[in-house]
């Protein structure tokens, strides 16, 4: 049988791609090595968000007295947030499994290998057995990066991510190198259980994409918290549990101090996977990723390429939206669909959260695009007031300086996950601020500040 797409990859990409073709009447089968839902699923966002919110339980109960409750002998048990996490995770893969059952797509568990290809059709090997398509979409997302540090091939106290989600127990304590997203939200859930934790970055900030201001406020709380942030720190060596640093902004390096942990966790960066592509020899690559155009075209006409593997933004909500772009290529619906990389929100899951979506002010400077700057502390929202004593937050709104439309808003504040997508909205519409004045946010609600700050 020949299908009309062969997609190999069953993650957030893979899977969408896989229905809305389905959906559309088209034969497709979908190739998935492990397990349906891809990194975001398995190993990555939803355990992540499981554990912190254990994390998270736990952390309140024993940080309610501001609230006027007293908790005794609070506990966790981290093999049941351990059991509930694998349950989590069980259940949504289920329910992909289900829907692309219910488009009659059909799954196949193996690694697929693409063996020939031309302008109209691609061979794919797996278990075994060949697959004829018209289209291929590759969706083989990324792995974690392993950096050429001396010390961290074959060293048992060395864990990546997904190690860290495995894991039965909690370690006696961790170093964490690398302070970006992966970094920041392990830092999260290790300290709100008690382990001690060292975070090494190399760049002069944490989270060094994001509003400076906004990281700081979330560095001053976590370094008073008594996390080990050690920033333009950059790793050396790695002897069994000691890693030997030197610090990037002083000139004496003679002295290398080292710190120990059960545990260090590298986060430093996620590379794309490109194995089993071998035979598209003449596929574009950047950076190791590879090209594709707006509607997530390759440079072979019958080659799409979504989600981490592109290496544009490795999100999951990124490379959903990008499989349903490519998808409507492909079937030529019309109008034909584009991303607004422009209005893409992104969310760091520490405490408090962070959001944002748009430019920053240096990017926009960067961009030579003069803008106004406001800014908000949260507390100007009544129902932040109410919900998050001791903490101040801070909203940022970057407007264009001529004709005040919304191009960014950094958020820091619990639960500003929940609101950036109207902030999304804004900026994707390109509204400016005396239109977004005229939205109506419900009262009480932290949501409201994006109105308050204008
Ligand atoms: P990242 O790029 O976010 O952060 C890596 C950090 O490591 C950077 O701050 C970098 O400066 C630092 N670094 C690099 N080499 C170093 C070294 N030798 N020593 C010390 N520091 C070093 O990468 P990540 O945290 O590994 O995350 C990977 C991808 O997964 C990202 O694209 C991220 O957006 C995505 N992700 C998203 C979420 C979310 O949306 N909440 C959660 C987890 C991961």
């Amino acid at each position: 049988m020949k299908y009309f797409l062969a997609i190999i990859g069953g993650g957030p990409a893979g899977y969408t791609a896989a229905e809305k073709a389905s959906k559309a009447g088209k034969d497709v089968i979908l190739f998935e090595q492990t397990a349906l839902g891809g990194t975001c699923l398995n190993v990555g966002c939803i355990p992540t968000k499981s554990l912190l919110y254990g994390a998270k339980q736990y952390y309140n109960a024993t940080h309610a007295q501001k609230y006027g409750v007293t908790a005794e002998n609070v506990a966790f048990d981290f093999a049941a947030m351990q059991k509930r996490k694998t349950i989590v995770v069980r259940k949504l893969v289920a329910g992909i499994k289900a829907r692309l059952n219910n488009e009659h797509c059909t799954v196949v568990n193996g690694f697929a290998k693409v063996e020939k290809r031309s302008d109209e059709l691609v061979t794919i090997s797996c278990n075994g057995q060949l697959y004829e398509a018209q289209y291929i979409m590759i969706c083989t997302g990324s792995t974690n990066f392993v950096p050429p540090i001396p010390g961290i091939k074959d060293n048992p106290a060395i864990w990546d991510s997904t190690d860290a989600l495995a894991a039965a127990e909690l370690p006696k304590s961790i170093i964490i190198v690398g302070g970006g997203v992966i970094g920041m939200e392990f830092a999260t859930l290790y300290h709100e259980l008690g382990v001690p934790v060292t975070v090494i970055e190399a760049m002069p900030t944490i989270l060094p994409n994001l509003d400076p201001e906004v990281v700081q406020i979330l560095l001053d709380k976590y370094r008073k918290a008594g996390i080990n942030i050690l920033t333009n720190t950059k790793v050396e060596k790695i002897e069994g549990n000691e890693v030997f640093v030197s610090s990037l902004s002083e000139a004496d390096q003679s002295n290398i101090p080292s710190f120990s942990a059960e545990r260090i966790l590298v986060s430093v960066g996620r590379r794309a996977n490109l194995q089993g592509l071998e035979a598209l020899n003449d596929i574009e690559l950047n950076r190791g990723a590879i090209v594709i155009d707006e509607f997530c075209k390759t440079n072979l006409p019958n080659v799409y390429a979504c989600g981490d593997v592109t290496g544009k933004i490795m999100l999951a909500h990124v490379a959903s939206r990008q499989a349903e772009v490519a998808v409507g290529r492909m079937l030529k619906q019309i109008p034909l669909q584009r991303i607004a990389y422009n209005a893409i929100p992104s969310v760091v899951y520490t405490n408090p959260e962070i959001a944002s979506v748009g430019i920053t002010e240096s990017q926009a400077a960067e961009m030579s695009i003069p803008v106004e700057v406001k800014k908000l502390p949260m507390t100007f929202s009544g129902r932040f007031m109410a919900e998050n004593e001791g903490e101040t937050g801070l909203c940022k709104m970057i407007l264009d300086a001529k004709n005040h439309s919304v191009l960014g808003v950094h958020c820091i504040g619990n639960p500003c996950s929940e609101f950036i997508s109207a902030a999304s909205f804004a900026v994707r519409n390109g509204y400016t601020a005396a239109e977004l004045e005229q939205v109506v946010f419900p009262h009480p609600t932290v949501s409201e500040i994006l109105h308050e700050i204008l």
